[in-house]
């Protein structure tokens, strides 16, 4: 029989299974074919955090000793009732992962995997690493375990998603061990990062001769075709978390990823990755969503719900509100005029709803209309005094730098979250990149960004001067440090930032912490 082996390599949070291969083993199982998942990545670094690091200052034996009290924290809701021990636990297991994987040049975290010189938007580094895959810190382990996976049961195909740049390098190693080991497996990749490579214009594969197949947007349909399936009813198919560990990542319970779309319904937003690669909007029909959650929930009894789509429907959002999932849940939505409405804020937290993360990106009104957001700061401030009533966090996102801020419309965002302070739970502040192939990169004076063929990015010469190092010392300068702001920002957990923020308000909100307490 066909057995598929699907991938999740290193480095990524740590804290929920990967919804990308959750949703291939949906699609299989549905066709009745069996599979078989590797969550390499949550393997990986656990068995990581396992060797003695071979340095052991004060620091780093403490952190060792108490690396099972660590991950039993973590693991438990005591973890999230209080932030410094939160906190040490997570800078204790970065000082272990650093620590170990420094001798192999690389900076690694839980989060994170920075080579000193190997970068993942190189195609010749990642060939680099495909070929000296011994060099790479997870290789002692992949060995291991890739040997036992393969030599058990040979599988009919390997596919490893990608979806992160944290992901490449090891990625890649794996690949070059593979192909060395079982030259004739087939092996294909597929994930968003592999997405948003082939939609580069003039994308030419560097890969081909080490991975057979690159696999752009959602992976059901080619994966089921390789396997063999000819008539692929392009059902939404659930997602399958049977066989991942669900007990080992790094969060109280389960916290179940899902999807009702890919893509973005609103579309609009100049400079947005998801306009620029094209990528159509594709929607689960509601009835269906509600059923795979009900399903889902029901089966696994999940903490928390984390929706994954770019926003969530404001259609979906009223369904969820008459129709509860059954589980506490998060995700992304857009400030729009539902949220004025302090009703409809009461019936999302009636529904199980957290934490909402929004993209507010700016507080001037020019530069939310130039950036084409749709957001009125009106409607804006209303939405974060309604939804702090009813109890719901807000994750609010900060884009500095964009094209047509300036020193002081970035001032009047610091006076937008001054006045807003009190209803802002968490704040993400980045700094703007341009996307390399958006229509509005030709308009800019570009250079590339990162040196590298996969690059994603392209650096501009902003138009009023407003450069990056000025962003810089703006954000450290005066933004972080203003004492309405300070606090908001400590408040952020450190590393697993949005992934685990639900989590605290969880406590805060006396919301039951799953249908089930
Ligand atoms: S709402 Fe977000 S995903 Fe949608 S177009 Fe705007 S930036 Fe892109």
């Amino acid at each position: 029989m066909l057995v598929p082996l699907l991938i999740h390599p290193p480095v990524s949070k740590p804290c929920e299974p990967p919804a990308g291969i959750a949703k291939l083993g949906g699609a299989l199982k549905h066709h009745g074919m069996e599979f078989r998942v590797w969550d390499a990545n949550l393997e990986g670094l656990l068995n990581f955090l396992t060797y003695p690091p071979p340095s052991l200052d004060t620091w780093t034996s403490r952190a060792f000793r108490h690396l099972p009290d660590h991950l039993h924290l973590l693991r438990s809701w005591e973890g999230y009732e209080n932030q410094d021990h939160y906190g040490r636990a997570i800078h204790d297991l970065n000082r272990l992962l650093e620590r170990t994987a420094r001798l192999r040049l690389v900076h690694l975290s839980l989060t994170n995997y920075e080579h000193e010189t190997l970068s993942p938007v190189r195609s010749r580094d990642l060939l680099w690493a495909a070929e000296h895959f011994e060099e790479n810190p997870f290789y002692p382990h992949f060995r291991k375990r890739l040997t036992e996976l393969l030599e058990k049961d040979p599988p009919s195909l390997i596919g490893l998603s990608l979806n992160y740049l944290s992901q490449a390098l090891c990625t890649f190693a794996m690949i070059g061990f593979l192909k060395r080991e079982w030259p004739h497996l087939p092996l294909v990749l597929g994930g968003g990062l592999v997405t948003s490579w082939m939609k580069k214009p003039h994308w030419q594969n560097p890969f081909k001769g080490l991975v057979d197949d690159c696999v752009a947007g959602p992976g059901e349909e080619a994966l089921l075709s390789l396997m063999g399936v000819r008539e692929v009813e392009g059902l939404p198919y659930t997602p399958n978390y049977d066989s991942f560990p669900l007990k080992d990542y790094l969060a109280p319970g389960f916290i179940l990823p899902y999807s009702a779309s890919s893509g973005c319904y609103w579309n609009r937003c100049s400079f947005c990755p998801e306009r620029a690669e094209g990528n159509p909007y594709l929607s689960i029909p509601i009835d269906e969503v509600l059923r795979h959650l009900l399903r889902l929930v029901e089966r696994h009894q999940p903490v928390l719900i984390h929706f994954l789509d770019n926003a969530i429907h404001p259609s979906l959002l009223k369904a969820i509100c008459k129709d509860p999932p059954g589980a506490p849940w998060y995700g992304f939505v857009r400030i729009t005029r539902h949220l004025t409405d302090p009703d409809f804020c009461l019936a999302l937290k009636r529904s199980g709803c957290v934490m909402l993360k929004l993209g507010l990106e700016s507080g001037d009104q020019t530069v939310l209309d130039d950036l084409r957001k749709g957001i009125d700061l009106k409607e804006a401030s209303s939405a974060l005094r309604n939804l702090k009533k009813a109890g719901i966090a807000t994750y609010v996102y900060l884009l500095f730098g964009t094209p047509s801020e300036d020193l002081t419309r970035a001032r009047k965002t610091l006076d937008f979250v001054v006045n807003q302070h009190d209803c802002i739970d968490f704040l993400n502040l980045a700094i703007f990149n341009m996307p390399t192939h958006g229509p509005e990169a030709c308009q800019m004076e570009a250079n590339p960004f990162y040196e590298g063929d996969l690059s994603l990015y392209t650096c501009f010469r902003h138009p009023g001067g407003w450069s990056r190092s000025s962003v810089r010392r703006f954000l450290d300068r005066e933004f972080k440090k203003h004492p309405a702001v300070a606090p908001i920002l400590r408040r952020d957990p450190p590393v697993f930032t949005s992934n685990h923020a639900p989590l605290f308000n969880m406590k805060v909100s006396g919301l039951p912490r799953s249908i089930h307490d």
